[in-house]
């Protein structure tokens, strides 16, 4: 790769010598015009990768691309499971993500040490639609792609709601009732707060929430909340219980 890159570099270099021929003593100022092309103008820019065609694997994959099935209510309703995160890139094709976290696994193998990247990726359309996932792979930009794509899968409906006792609107700027979630040692709990309360929250469970949809909250923590994955995990259970309490 690198190589092929060096190679298509040099005729560029060459061919940007003739501007330079104004300058009297050509020697010097030649070399010096080389390698400055060589170091960074006439880098050849990154190409972006092809649009992959989504030839859908399942049925539902199939009913969706045909759009017999126009939204995410329509398959949630009828309790479908999702098992191609194409699906709602092709239903919600604004959805935002937000890298969550990043680190670095290392394992000891016989060869040595593999390195791998895992990443945490948080997914939604800051409307009512929520997702977490994570992803593990060689390459750092490849552990986001498939974290990206895990919480694609893992998309729920956010419960919105007025349940504040201080407001009582009856607006979707908030959640119906309190819920407690958790995630490794983290424990969140939300409370309904009243319209322009705002998000009362650290900064991760604040942009979170806010791409969950959720506008006027209280929160209350527990546990390592440095702890990024925990934390969004606690986020995104605390908003799956608000759906178990609703079957109750
Ligand atoms: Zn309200």
């Amino acid at each position: 790769m690198s190589e092929q890159q060096t190679n298509k570099d040099k005729p560029a270099a060459e061919t940007s010598k003739p501007n330079e021929k104004s300058t009297g003593n050509g020697r010097r100022d030649d070399r010096r015009g080389d390698r400055r092309g060589d170091r960074r103008g006439n880098r050849r820019p990154r190409q972006p990768e092809p649009e992959k065609i989504w030839l859908p694997r399942t049925r539902l994959g199939t009913l969706v691309q045909s759009g017999s099935v126009q939204s995410l209510d329509t398959i949630f309703q009828n309790g479908w499971k999702i098992k191609e995160y194409e699906i709602v890139n092709k239903l919600m094709p604004d959805i935002k993500s937000l890298v969550v976290h990043v680190g670095v696994v290392q394992k000891q193998t016989d060869a040595g040490e593999s390195t791998r990247f895992k990443s945490v990726v948080a997914v939604g359309d800051e409307n009512g639609w929520f997702g977490v996932g994570t992803g593990k792979k060689p390459q750092l930009k490849n552990a986001i792609d498939s974290a990206t794509q895990n919480a694609l899968l893992n998309i729920i409906p956010v419960k919105l709601g007025c349940g504040s006792w201080e407001c009582r609107c009856g607006t979707n700027h908030s959640i119906p009732y309190r819920t407690v979630g958790r995630g490794g040692s983290v424990k969140i709990e939300l409370i309904p707060g009243p319209k322009g309360l705002g998000l009362v929250a650290g900064e991760t469970i604040r942009n979170l929430l806010a791409l969950a949809g959720v506008k006027d909250v209280w929160s209350k923590s527990f546990g390592s909340t440095s702890t990024m994955p925990s934390v969004a995990n606690a986020v995104y259970d605390s908003i799956r219980q608000l759906h178990s309490m609703s079957l109750q």
